[in-house]
């Protein structure tokens, strides 16, 4: 039986997590294998894997969640939380609820003396007020470095409780790259719920597997893409169920929101299962939505309907983008934001006829080398790229320096250089397919236009940095800068 192996996505073949230059630099070198590696001497905060794999299960209808960690580690889950309640609300949810959790709060009496006992408690808690069909115990770097055993734990309670009680390891320091988290969650669901079953297969079923980040609206609009080409849909992990995940090798093809997220699972599922999978960017911009779309439409053999539907749906949308282009056409733009979302941001920007000067990526690597060629089709090969995961002092220094017109992406900090700034990770509004591109685009275009706020909050409020670094090298902290 084939499986997915763990292992970090910095673990795959020639996967760069450190370093930085221009697009034809990287590229260049990155073909001819020699871009190495370049290792910070001095890093900042990073996004955590734990993050990921809690956000991929978070929206999951009947699971419950014990978070192995110290209070901190789950700062992120009240914004996922938001989400997923408006998730609820978009959906025609009556009695909306909270995501259901339990934080063990790991504290020094429990490094000192281990939290597993905390760890069986908080699972047998949860079976008792929610009585969930499955229980997913997420680790920390906390519960890692003490060597908690959260797998016997989960083995030995399991015969006390009904729920599938399934272990996440996501201990944030394992992995530079936070999407290591999405690959932990897809092994679990591998080796807990599907366990090699066999089923029949249900003619025009497609998995289409997405994170909770991904809104209402886009789901509808992979729904309404999917359906020209015959297609219904199996959600996963996000607003699903357990009989929704074992049906997953009951379908007849596989499709992610983007090349990032499921990527192993999927050629898994190929190759266990025999299910075909189409792996491209997300559908967001014209360029991004047609490719995804076609792909799918030729795993099925129905180029000639998409193709179709493509014209009739650029006929619809082309004449307002026009429009926008018209006004902001020719701006410089910065993007930072997960791989998946930020090539396909790059195309997007394409859509107005903005030119790219710099992305932020957290890998560089063989599997999305020809995407970064692409955007060097379109945008020339002088864009820069830093392969960082956050990194705020460099992104500031970088962006300074660049002054682009509009940065897409978290603004926390470039909001205080200036610089307009607005972000396209909405889960509230639609961002996919054609509808997505109508939206994002009067969205980026009053951020252009309006971008006072940004210029007044710099007057008021600076970065943390000494002037004297913004005249440094970006890459200064590079102990391979150039190779
Ligand atoms: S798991 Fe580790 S890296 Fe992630 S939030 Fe907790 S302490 Fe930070």
């Amino acid at each position: 039986m084939s499986s997915i192996i763990a292992k970090n996505r910095e673990d795959r073949p020639y996967a760069l997590t450190d370093g930085g230059g221009t697009s034809k630099e990287l590229s260049s070198n990155f073909k001819k294998r020699c871009l190495k590696n370049a290792d910070r001497t001095f890093a900042q905060a990073t996004q955590c894997q734990e993050t990921n794999s809690i956000s991929a299960l978070l929206s999951m209808q009947d699971s419950a969640f014990v978070v192995h960690a110290p209070n901190g580690c789950v700062g992120c889950v009240s914004f996922m939380n938001d989400n997923f309640k408006v998730g609820q609300f978009h959906r025609g949810v009556k009695n909306i609820r909270n995501a259901r959790y339990i934080v063990t709060n790991v504290d020094e009496k429990d490094v000192v003396l281990g939290g597993e006992k905390k760890v069986r408690e908080a699972i047998l808690e949860l079976e008792k007020r929610y009585k969930p069909n499955i229980i997913f115990v997420f680790t920390s770097c906390a519960s890692g470095i003490i060597g908690d055993d959260v797998d016997a734990v989960a083995s030995t309670v399991q015969k006390e409780v009904n729920a599938i009680v399934v272990p996440i390891h996501c201990e944030g320091f394992k992995s530079k790259v936070p999407a290591t988290g999405f690959d932990t969650v897809f092994r679990a669901i591998q080796n807990y719920i599907i366990k090699g079953e066999r089923m029949q297969k249900e003619k025009g079923l497609i998995n289409v597997f997405a994170t909770t980040s991904i809104g209402y609206k886009d789901q509808l609009e992979l729904e309404g893409l999917l359906s020209v080409l015959g297609l219904h849909v199996n959600y996963i992990p996000f607003y699903s169920n357990v009989e929704k995940l074992k049906r997953i090798p009951g379908a007849e093809y596989s499709v992610a929101v983007c090349q990032v997220f499921a990527d192993e699972f999927m050629e898994y599922l190929k190759n266990e299962y025999d299910i075909p999978y189409s792996k491209t960017g997300m559908p967001i911009g014209i360029r991004s939505t047609d490719e995804w779309f076609l792909s799918v439409a030729r795993l099925v053999g129905k180029e000639e309907v998409a193709l179709k539907h493509i014209e009739k749906e650029h006929r619809r949308v082309l004449p307002e983008i026009a429009k926008i282009r018209e006004r902001i056409g020719g701006k410089r733009v910065f993007i930072c934001a997960g791989t998946g979302r930020g090539v396909a941001a790059a195309t997007l920007i394409e859509d107005f006829g903005m030119k790219l000067v710099g992305i932020q990526t957290p890998t560089y690597e063989e599997a999305l080398i020809e995407n970064f060629d692409q955007l060097q089709k379109i945008h020339g090969g002088e864009f820069i790229i830093d392969i960082a995961n956050m990194q705020p002092f460099e992104q500031s220094n970088l962006v300074n320096k660049l002054k682009p017109e509009l940065f897409i992406g978290m603004s926390t900090w470039v909001a205080k250089l200036g610089i307009p700034s607005t972000h396209i990770l909405e889960s509230k509004r639609p961002t996919f397919g054609y509808n997505g591109l109508l939206y994002l685009a009067r969205k980026i275009e009053n951020a252009v236009e309006n971008p006072s706020f940004n210029i007044k909050l710099a007057k008021h409020k600076k970065l943390p940095y000494k002037e004297s670094w913004y005249s440094e090298n970006v890459f200064k902290y590079f102990k391979e800068v150039g190779n």
